[in-house]
Order: C-alpha cells, then sequence, then structure tokens
C-alpha cells in the first residue's frame, strides 16, 4: 500500500471526480445504503429475528476494470490517499485501513471461485462512521454489488449477503452477522427488512412514518462503540450457556411464556440476559404485526420496552445513550431507543412532525447540561437498497 495521490473531493458528478483522478470514465457507479436497526438487538446470532431498514445515506462506488490484476481504491473522505494492492496477494490480516473493506470482497469472491480483475474505485460515502449505520458496510455492499455485475458472476442477493460475512468475518476480522448487508442489499423504498436469522428469509413491512407524520431521528452520541471489546464476546457467551442449559438449539426456540420456567434453571445474571434476548424476540414480532395492522404510530411502547431491556437486563446502554433517550421521550418522542450492538453509538427516537425541533433541542440542551460532547441528530428514512445508478 502506498499513498500518491488524493480525490478531488470538490463539484462534480461521481463519475466526473472518478476521470479526474484516474484519467479514464468509470464503467459505473453502484452504491448501498447504511442501515438502522428499527428493533431486534442481539436477536441475530441467538438465530431470532431483526426489523432493519436501509437508510437514505449511502456509499457510493465509482469502478472501472482494469486489464491487469492492480487495484487502486480512493475515498473522498479524509486524505487517506490512493491505496494499492494486487489480486493476487490478498489474505487476511494483510490489508490494513479503509483498503480492506473493498479487498475482503475481493478476497471473498475469490474464495468462492471468481476471478475479479483489477480495478479502480473512487468511494463517496455519507454514512457516517462508527455510529452504528454501518457505514462499512454500505462499502462492502457497494463494492460486491459493482463486482458481481462487472464479472457476471450472477450472484443472488442472499449469496451477496453470505460473501460480504465472509468478508467482513475472515478478512476484516469483525464478527458481525448478516442483518447489515441484509438490509442494505435487500431494503425497499418505504420498507423494513424482516429478516429471520436462522434461514435468512425476508419479508419487506411497510415502515412510511412520514406519511403517518412521524420523522425518525438518529441520535449520535459520539460515544466510540466496538465489536472487539469483551462486553460483545461476554453477551454472547451467556446466550450460548443460556440455550446450552435449557436444551435449545438457539435462544430463539425459547418462548417468552416460558421464561418463568428457566428463572429456575439459570442463575440470575444469565437469566437476565436470556429473558432480553427472548423478549426481544417478541417484540420485533408484535413490531412487525403493529405496523401491518395500525401504523407507525402505535410502536413507541415497544421501542421503549426494547431500551428498557437493554439497559436493565442485557446492560449494554451508555449514561450518554440512556440521557437520549430519557430526553428524547420527556419532550415528545413517541418512543425511543438505542439501536445497535449498544456501549456507544446512536439511538434512534420515532416523533411527531410537529415535535422535532422540540425533541432535537431538549437533547441537545441534556447532553450541555451532563457536559457530554454534543450529539449528531438527524433524520432518516427507509430508501432503497443496493444497486446500480443511472
Ligand atoms: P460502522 O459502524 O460505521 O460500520 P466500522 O468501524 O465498522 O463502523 O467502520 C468504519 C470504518 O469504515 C472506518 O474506520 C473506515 O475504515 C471505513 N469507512 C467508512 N466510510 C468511509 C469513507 N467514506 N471513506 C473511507 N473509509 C470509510
Ligand atoms: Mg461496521
Amino acid at each position: 500500500m502506498n499513498t500518491t495521490t488524493r480525490a478531488d473531493a470538490g463539484p462534480g458528478t461521481l463519475a466526473d471526480r472518478f476521470e479526474a483522478a484516474f484519467g479514464a470514465a468509470p464503467d459505473g457507479v453502484w452504491a448501498a445504503p447504511g442501515r438502522v436497526n428499527l428493533i431486534g438487538e442481539h436477536t441475530d446470532y441467538n438465530e431470532g429475528f431483526v426489523l432493519p431498514f436501509a437508510i437514505d445515506k449511502r456509499a457510493a462506488t465509482a469502478v472501472r476494470l482494469r486489464d491487469d490484476s492492480t487495484v487502486r481504491v480512493l475515498s473522498t473522505a479524509g486524505d487517506q490517499g490512493l491505496a494499492e494492492a494486487d489480486t493476487a496477494d490478498l489474505s487476511p490480516g494483510a490489508v490494513t485501513g479503509w483498503a480492506k473493506y473493498p479487498l475482503g470482497v475481493v478476497w471473498a469472491l475469490q474464495q468462492r471461485g471468481i476471478e475479479v480483475p483489477g480495478f479502480d474505485l473512487l468511494l463517496d460515502s455519507d454514512v457516517p462512521l462508527g455510529a452504528g449505520l454501518s457505514s462499512s458496510h454500505a462499502i462492502e455492499c457497494a463494492v460486491v454489488t459493482a463486482l458481481n455485475e462487472l464479472t457476471g458472476s450472477g450472484l443472488g442477493p442472499e449469496e451477496m449477503v453470505t460473501l460480504t460475512q465472509h468478508a467482513e468475518n475472515a478478512f476484516v476480522g469483525a464478527p458481525t452477522g448478516i442483518m447489515d448487508q441484509s438490509a442494505s442489499l435487500r431494503g425497499a423504498s418505504g420498507h423494513a427488512v424482516f429478516l429471520d436469522c436462522r434461514d435468512q428469509s425476508v419479508e419487506l413491512v411497510p415502515f412510511r412514518a412520514q406519511e403517518a407524520g412521524l420523522v425518525l431521528l438518529v441520535i449520535d452520541t459520539k460515544v466510540a462503540h466496538s465489536h472487539a471489546d469483551g462486553g460483545y464476546a461476554s453477551r454472547r457467551a451467556s446466550c450460548e450457556l443460556g440455550a446450552q442449559v435449557l436444551g435449545v438449539t438457539a435462544l430463539r426456540d425459547v418462548a417468552a411464556a416460558d421464561l418463568e420456567e428457566a428463572r429456575g434453571l439459570l442463575d440470575p445474571l444469565t437469566f437476565r440476559r436470556v429473558r432480553h434476548v427472548v423478549t426481544e424476540n417478541d417484540r420485533v414480532l408484535q413490531t412487525v404485526a403493529t405496523l401491518r395492522s395500525q401504523g407507525p404510530a402505535h410502536i413507541g411502547r415497544l421501542l421503549d420496552a426494547s431500551h428498557a431491556s437493554m439497559r436493565d437486563d442485557f446492560e449494554i446502554s451508555c449514561p450518554e445513550l440512556d440521557l437520549a433517550v430519557d430526553a428524547a421521550r420527556r419532550h415528545g418522542a413517541i418512543g425511543a431507543r438505542m439501536t445497535g450492538g449498544g456501549f456507544g453509538g446512536s439511538a434512534i427516537a420515532l416523533t411527531a412532525g410537529r415535535d422535532e425541533r422540540r425533541v432535537r433541542g431538549a437533547v441537545v440542551r441534556a447532553f450541555a447540561e451532563a457536559g457530554f460532547t454534543a450529539p449528531d441528530i438527524f433524520t432518516v428514512t427507509p430508501a432503497a437498497g443496493a444497486g446500480r445508478l443511472p
């Protein structure tokens, strides 16, 4: 890897900027969105249900195949410069910096026996980094969509989900599931992605907050979250222990009605963690049913209950997330919860449009009074999944 140039982040289309950087027009531009999880936290690795949606913030990649095996990638963000690699010597751990995401996809395609030629790539993403909106998966999903088309591989969305998971787990080294890629690759405008993590089946569920006069606010607490620390691993271990003691394949197989019986079989800590997963799974199903029968204005209590469960039972919240949720709720949000893996990242607050300013102001004030770093607050709407841009 060497740094030789910078992307021109100035005006013009991404194709124009690609041409300015690489000296020829791209073969095309492909984009993939970030995601927000509406509900269903830490249920994925328990073979349960999640309900994320693709957001109107995305990673766009302009790509041009080369006739040698060189890959050059450049981002309009920051001053990371140009990274260069050869498709013939990719191996897990060998690539550092953001290039590991596009190159991880190349490596995973190769692992499937798909030959990938060299290419030039310019990335332009407005998915905020490290806010729990999956900026890294947005890159991977844009790249796999581009290379799938350019190499004529004919992979379907489910195969691309599995492939990017392999890239993220084995090449990047992050122990993530299939939720983020499924939302990014299989999302649809105006819909949430109801995903069964056991068999990867997906149903699109209408989530038209705007039509109901609502906005979904994302409150980025700016607290760094990390999957690598022990918090995540210890939650997974508790879930595995719970499933083992209760004699089920995964906690997905425990019904909410059977929790009281489970209490007597588990130590108090494991029981609370099991209770979070079991009740959270149930809340996803209730949210789907409520969205279908009554609409988004009626899911507030489920969002609130989800947050309480993560705060008290699963213990993955933090003071900033709790404050964001409490301030939003006290000043008019109809429901709020932390979203993502926990210990930082973002909260979401479902709010009537007329209360948006009040809720935003209240959260900003509460953070200032507590001496916390000012949060970033913005709205998201359910957008289309990955694809080629015209
Ligand atoms: P997230 O929750 O946003 O996915 P990660 O730590 O998994 O957080 O991924 C963030 C990483 O993705 C960054 O450190 C960077 O390497 C890469 N990344 C995201 N967006 C960009 C971008 N626009 N340009 C370059 N790299 C990016
Ligand atoms: Mg990520």
